[in-house]
Parts: structure tokens; C-alpha cells; sequence
């Protein structure tokens, strides 16, 4: 990737190559969404950094998913959204960050101590906790569109699954729950580097025992295997996506109803960013016909979640689910890597589940 600079020019030059490609300004249709006019706010920030900015030029930082469909189409290799959340990390500092943030930190902190309590106060998910040597399944922190107790009922999921994988697959490693609640990609996208530092020093703390730590959500995925590195924060465990960590096992699933056809929805980061194609592989297993929403490939269109957009745009979130179920068939099940994803589809008013919904209903006895 070009530095900061360097993509500042390219993209300033461009005759915006790429905005046929970004999720966001296709639902938008306002042209300070394209990438390049993104681009165009950074650079007009860092310009002004010595005087006092007006806090609405930080806004079209946080018009962006951090889908990477414009460095996927871009022929210079820049990643606008890397350097989007730099700015909004100077926009915190210069105390212009997005008014619908100002308690980010307060809210992921408590958002984080309810999950941990809920885990615990849990009769059965109390006594499944991850130990020294095991691997430990970090459940999604979003509430789950039907009850809304997020990573309890997702928690069950994980241990139900893997509990009846168990039961043919004696070489399944020992595994247990974390409560640590998410790994705390909101506080990283909203730019606030110090409370993600310390989230993530934290995490990395209480982990650093496990031989193995597996998770649901794709951007939790990709912040733990690439971000947390990143910012000088590497983890001791292998992590591993779900879809990763069942593939080997995939065959000695116990499937009792396969589906005839599912529609893939395929997750940015897990794709795009990190390349991962054990979704799909694993969901052969799990139906007879797997389809993909269209456009597919690198041009996937992003549901929406990323980026906080639900936070600091909510209506536009909902278009770009919107649009990204444009293609989906109402009698064929859209199923997506992550429950993140698949929580946010569901606002576009189509259901949609994800993969580990899917497994739990392909194995229940
Ligand atoms: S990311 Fe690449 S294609 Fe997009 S505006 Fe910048 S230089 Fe152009
Ligand atoms: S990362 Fe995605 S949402 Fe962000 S500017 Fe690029 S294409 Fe648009």
C-alpha cells in the first residue's frame, strides 16, 4: 500500500476510478461519498491541522465501511479506508470526531461487562469456560435479530455445535467460552487508538494461555489476525475463523437436514481482506446449491455493518443492506459468514442468517 501521502496525490489526480465500487456511494449517490472526495477531507484536514478545523470536515471520514472494494479496483494499490481511520483517529484529537461517537468508549466498555455477566450468570455457559491449553470461542457481541441476547444464545450455538461434532470427532481439540465480549473493533474504527490499545492489551492478556482462539465475526476475524499486530499488540493464540477451524472436520459433521439452496452472502473482511474461502467450502457441505448475492467476487457489495456507519449514518446503513439483498430470491435462505453481517441484513427487511445458525440447524437431532 502507497503511504499516506503518496495516496493523498494519487487519489487527488484520479478521475475516480473506483467509485463505481464503493458500496457506500452507490446507496449514497452523493458525490462527497466517492472514495476520492474522501480522500479529498483528508487531505483537506491535514491541511488545516495547525489552524482550527471545522468539526464537518471530518465527516465524510466515517461515510466508509471499510469494505476495501476501492483498493481491490484500484491500479495503484492505495487503501482509502486504511487512511480514513487514521484521520479519524487526528479528528478525535483535534476533538472533532463524529458527535454520535462522543461515548464510544463508555458504551463498548459496558457493552463488554454485560456480555462477560451474562456468560457467567448462564447455569450451563458458567461452567464451559475456556482453560490453559484449549481453545476459546469468543462469541459475536451483537444482540441476535429474534431475542436480542446476543452472545448467550450465540454461545449456546458454538457449544451445541461443536458438542455434537464432538461426539464423532474424538480429535476435536478441548475447547471452552470466553466472556471477554468482542475484540473491540468499534473502538478501532471510530480511531480512538489509545482506548483500542488498551482494549486489545487486555484481551491479548487474558488469552495469552489458549492454544487457540476461534470467533463468528468477520471483523473480529480480521482485527484480531491483522489490526492487533498491527498496533504492536501480536497474540499468543492462532486465531482462526469458525468456517477455519471446522473445514478439517467438515466431513464428520453430523448432518441431519441439508438444505437444498442457499444464497451466499459473502463478508468484506473475510474475503476482500483476508481471503478466506472456508465459508463457502464449508457451506458445500451444509447445502446442495450454494449461490452468491450478485454483483460477487471483488465487487461483493458490503452489507452495511462496517465501519460504524450503522452508528454515525443509520439510514444509509439500511439502503446499503438494502441493496445488498437486492438479488436475494425470497424462497431461497441468504446465509452469511457472520452474524454481524447477517444482523444487519436483516434490516433491509429480507431475513438472513449466518453460518453458524445454518450448522446449528443442519446437525439438531
Ligand atoms: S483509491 Fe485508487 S482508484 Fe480510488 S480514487 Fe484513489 S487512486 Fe483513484
Ligand atoms: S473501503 Fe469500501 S466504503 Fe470505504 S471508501 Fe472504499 S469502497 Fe467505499
Amino acid at each position: 500500500m502507497p503511504d499516506l501521502a503518496t495516496s493523498l496525490t494519487l487519489c487527488s489526480l484520479c478521475p475516480k476510478l473506483c467509485s463505481h465500487v464503493c458500496p457506500v456511494y452507490r446507496a449514497s449517490a452523493r458525490e462527497t461519498l466517492t472514495p476520492q472526495a474522501k480522500m479529498s477531507s483528508l487531505l483537506a484536514l491535514r491541511r488545516t491541522e495547525s489552524a482550527e478545523p471545522e468539526p464537518s470536515t471530518a465527516l465524510p471520514l466515517y461515510g466508509c465501511t471499510g469494505c476495501g472494494a476501492c483498493a481491490t479496483a484500484c491500479l495503484h494499490k492505495v487503501e482509502p479506508s486504511q487512511h480514513l481511520v487514521r484521520g479519524r483517529a487526528n479528528a478525535e484529537r483535534a476533538d472533532i470526531g463524529h458527535p454520535a461517537l462522543a461515548d464510544l468508549p463508555e458504551r463498548q466498555f459496558q457493552r463488554a461487562q454485560e456480555a462477560s455477566r451474562a456468560i457467567l450468570r448462564d447455569p450451563l455457559l458458567s461452567t464451559r469456560l475456556a482453560r490453559a491449553g484449549e481453545v476459546g470461542l469468543l462469541p459475536s457481541c451483537l444482540p441476535r435479530r429474534q431475542r436480542g441476547d446476543g452472545p448467550v444464545e450465540e454461545a449456546h450455538k458454538l457449544l451445541t455445535v461443536l458438542d455434537r461434532l464432538r461426539a464423532h470427532r474424538s480429535d476435536l481439540p478441548e475447547y471452552g467460552l470466553l466472556t471477554v465480549g468482542s475484540a473491540g473493533y468499534a473502538l478501532y474504527a471510530a480511531g480512538l487508538d489509545e482506548s483500542f490499545r488498551l482494549y486489545a492489551e487486555s484481551l491479548a492478556h487474558k488469552v495469552a494461555d489458549l492454544a487457540m482462539l476461534v470467533t463468528t465475526c468477520s471483523a473480529c476475524t480480521y482485527l484480531l489476525k491483522v489490526v492487533y499486530p498491527q498496533h504492536g499488540v501480536p497474540l499468543v493464540p492462532k486465531v482462526l475463523h469458525l468456517s477455519e477451524f471446522l473445514l478439517p472436520f467438515a466431513s464428520a459433521l453430523p448432518i441431519t437436514r441439508r438444505v437444498q439452496r442457499v444464497t451466499y452472502h459473502s463478508p468484506c473482511h473475510l474475503s476482500r481482506r483476508l481471503k478466506l474461502d472456508a465459508p463457502r467450502q464449508l457451506l458445500q457441505r451444509l447445502a446442495v446449491e450454494v449461490e452468491e448475492l450478485s454483483p460477487s467476487g471483488d465487487e461483493a457489495l458490503c452489507c452495511g455493518a462496517g465501519g460504524l456507519l450503522p452508528q454515525t449514518d443509520p439510514d444509509l446503513a439500511t439502503a446499503m443492506a438494502q441493496e445488498a439483498m437486492a438479488t436475494a430470491h425470497p424462497a431461497v435462505p441468504v446465509v452469511s459468514g457472520c452474524p454481524t453481517c447477517s444482523y444487519h441484513l436483516t434490516k433491509s427487511g429480507h431475513s438472513a442468517d449466518d453460518l453458524l445458525d445454518l450448522l446449528a440447524s443442519a446437525t439438531a437431532t
